[in-house]
């Protein structure tokens, strides 16, 4: 049994000295915010890395996302055809922008919006699609796209979980009108807490500097009622050091991913994600299992996860409920059919997948997976 708790993530941090070096200079300068030196640098270098024309960092993921639609300019009451099976902050973020979600079904083979139910949700007061690449599966862009077009309606992406992916070669990031990255403590590349908005439209740069600073332009100048979102120095200087190690993550994480599907892909009873597709790059940050409930003991998901906490291993069921089922607002949108996303909400387990994790807890955590599945009620005595 593992001495310490094994998380499903853990946050990637550089050595303690070169971020000592790097925050330093902060007790010269006093600079500690608004568009400092690091926070320059970092949009700088990840404008680069990400390979997007246009960057605009933020104080979080959420508030990412949150500014990015209200940049958009939507009708109050507008429509955003959207997937329940995310984390909440997507779903928040349309409801706080005075928005309306319409939830659209997944499909069972990446978890991703099903572009085919999509058309069937438009009505005269659909604004925008917001997909999410959950688990870094990339959605079908193509035909988002199509559609998006095709009724002049704006597609912005949650691509909290993709950060660094590519598509046929092009950053994730240039997908749809607008994309935003997370840069949270639990994210594959972190800046402690941080964001950013990615974009072609320049004129967009603009706006979301007035929407994260206040709306100020001038100290005798407020251009717009904007909110405070900026990303600090100390954020920043961490974002600087994280960048360095990141491909190095991703490496070390798509091991150990490749070391679990070995290990567990010839269970009938579970289905994968296999991070396989031939034109896509991953960055793995997530490792989900799906146990298929018509092969399986009644809750096993559930059963699974008590075993696994009963013995230090603190796996996650992203995303049960999904959103369109918590409380805060349950039974207040359109009802559409969701059995998919359901499904994958009720029967998905996050396994624990981070650069240091040692392969003798994935045996560990295969284990007590295959002998839960093959007890029936899962109550063997570990
Ligand atoms: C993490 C996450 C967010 C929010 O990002 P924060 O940086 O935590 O505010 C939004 N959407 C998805 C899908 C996420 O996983």
């Amino acid at each position: 049994m593992a001495d310490n708790k094994i998380m499903v993530t853990k946050s990637s941090m550089p050595e303690f000295d070169e971020y000592v070096e790097m925050i330093r200079p902060l007790w010269d300068t006093h600079w500690l915010t608004n568009f400092g030196d690091y926070y320059k640098r970092l949009e700088k270098e990840l404008k680069q890395y990400l390979g997007v024309p246009q960057i605009s960092l933020m104080v979080n993921g959420h508030m990412a996302l949150e500014l990015a639609i209200q940049a958009m300019g939507f009708p109050e009451g507008g429509e955003i055809i959207t997937t329940p099976f995310t984390f909440i902050s997507t779903t928040h973020a349309i409801i706080r922008n005075k928005l309306v979600p319409v939830f659209c079904d997944i499909k069972l083979s990446d978890y991703t919006i099903d572009e085919n139910k999509i058309e069937d949700l438009i009505t005269e007061k659909t604004v925008a699609i917001l997909p999410v690449h959950v688990y870094g599966n990339i959605c079908n862009i193509h035909k988002i796209q199509e559609i998006a077009d095709k009724y002049n309606i704006k597609v912005i992406y949650d691509a909290a979980h993709a950060f660094a992916q590519t598509l046929d070669g092009i950053g994730v990031g240039n997908f749809g009108d607008i994309s935003i990255f997370s840069f949270h403590a639990t994210k594959i590349y972190n800046t402690i807490e941080g964001g950013a908005v990615v974009f072609k439209e320049e004129s967009f740069y603009r706006k979301l500097h007035d929407l994260k600073n206040f709306g100020i332009r001038s100290e005798t100048v407020v251009a717009e009622i904007g909110a405070n979102a900026k990303l600090n120095e100390f954020s920043a200087a961490m974002g600087l050091c994280n960048l360095k190690a990141v491909e190095k993550n991703i490496y070390e994480r798509e091991k150990r991913v490749r070391y679990y599907i070995q290990k567990l892909e010839e269970i009938e009873e579970i289905k994968l994600c296999k991070f396989d597709l031939e034109n896509t790059t991953y960055s793995f940050g997530y490792f989900p299992i799906l146990f298929r409930q018509e092969l399986c003991a009644d809750g096993i998901r559930d059963k699974v996860y008590d075993k696994l906490r009963e013995n230090n291993i603190y796996s996650r069921k992203y995303f049960y409920p999904i959103t369109a089922d918590e409380a805060c607002f349950k039974n207040k949108y359109k009802k559409v059919a969701l059995e998919n996303a359901r499904y994958a909400g009720n029967n998905v387990l996050v396994l624990p997948l981070y650069p240091e994790l040692e392969y003798e807890t994935i045996n560990e955590i295969v284990e007590i997976i295959t002998k839960c599945i093959d007890s029936e009620t899962c109550t063997y005595m570990a």
